[in-house]
């Protein structure tokens, strides 16, 4: 069966919906729980763990989790030795970032931005425990949104092969869906494999969308196809402010900002990935909107930057 046809804008929402809980859903979407808005007071175990970093967007706030540290290799860009000024941002032929997770509170959902590592795939990622402190408890977790399916966004939502999430819907680009569970294209199998146990913890309420539609109160997910087939941009909007979680369109922020054509490895269709790169760096440069993103702590405006390129300025006031 292919996905990638059936999509919002040829069929209505409602047969849209029930076509797909047709294909892929024996049994009926959970209804997501309705928790309290405000978060209870930070919990003191947690004291460990740096802050999140919170950003209010009038009605909606955004919390950024640094769930785990993360070091990408030099050979990501199998041809940097011919560009020494991309090196030196590499030094030792490395790069020292973070993964990240994010927890949206708009109206009376919980929404977790991938799932991280978690402990699932050996490293001590600490989305739970974040959550924990801010005083929300997995089960709390009313929805997921995936902005891909590579393994350091969805190792976190399984711990010992079960949901990590028993109440959260699911939500996963149509395309990214038909690409990993249906076709098992892009990756090497083993990632496949992960993708697929994820898909059948969370059996019964996944809810695939296509792109630019509101998928959850003030969240639209955008196209940004490329690091993967069905790769995910989500803008977060309230009134007149807003935040664009990126997802993998950047790795190395300090080279591929510069170098928006720049791709690593991980990309799984280069050219795609580039345009993407620049037409959102592009469209988020003319706007105050904020740009976050799973591999770079920055939270901050995109601006031209004047030797070509784009920066992020740290001016968090959206
Ligand atoms: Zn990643």
């Amino acid at each position: 069966m292919n996905l990638h046809f059936i999509t919002r804008r040829t069929l209505s929402k409602a047969v849209f919906a029930a076509a797909i809980a047709a294909m892929m859903m024996p049994s009926v979407l959970a209804a997501p729980q309705t928790v309290p808005v405000k978060p209870a007071a930070v919990v003191q175990q947690y004291a460990d763990l740096a802050p999140a970093q919170e950003v209010v967007l009038n009605d909606i706030t955004v919390y950024a989790f640094d769930e785990s540290p993360l070091t990408l290799e030099s050979s990501i860009f199998p041809d940097l030795s011919q560009y020494p000024d991309r090196m030196a941002l590499m030094p030792k032929g490395q790069f020292h970032t973070i993964t990240r997770t994010y927890l949206i509170q708009t109206g009376d959902r919980r929404v977790l931005v991938d799932g991280g590592w978690g402990t699932e795939s050996g490293v001590d990622g600490r989305t739970v425990d974040y959550l924990a402190k801010y005083g929300v408890s997995a089960d709390d977790v009313t929805d997921i949104l995936l902005t891909h399916m590579d393994v350091d966004h969805i190792s976190g939502l399984l711990h010992g092969g079960k949901a990590v999430y028993p109440n959260a819907v699911l939500h996963i680009a149509a395309k990214e869906y038909n690409r990993w569970i249906v076709q098992g294209a892009d990756r090497e199998a083993e990632y496949i494999v992960l993708a697929r146990k994820v898909a059948k913890a969370y059996e019964g309420r996944i809810a695939l969308f296509d792109y630019d539609e509101e998928i959850l109160p003030g969240i639209t997910a955008r196209n940004a196809n490329g690091h993967t087939m069905g790769h995910t941009c989500y803008d977060v909007t309230s009134g007149n402010k807003g935040l664009t979680i990126v997802g993998d369109m950047i790795h190395v922020a300090p080279i591929q900002m510069r170098h928006t054509e720049y791709c690593s490895v991980y990309d799984v269709d280069p050219a795609l990935a580039a345009q993407t790169r620049e037409r959102v760096l592009s469209e988020l440069s003319r706007t105050d909107r904020l740009i976050a993103g799973m591999h770079f702590p920055q939270i901050g405006k995109v601006r031209k930057d004047k030797d070509g390129g784009y920066v992020v300025v740290s001016d968090t006031k959206p």
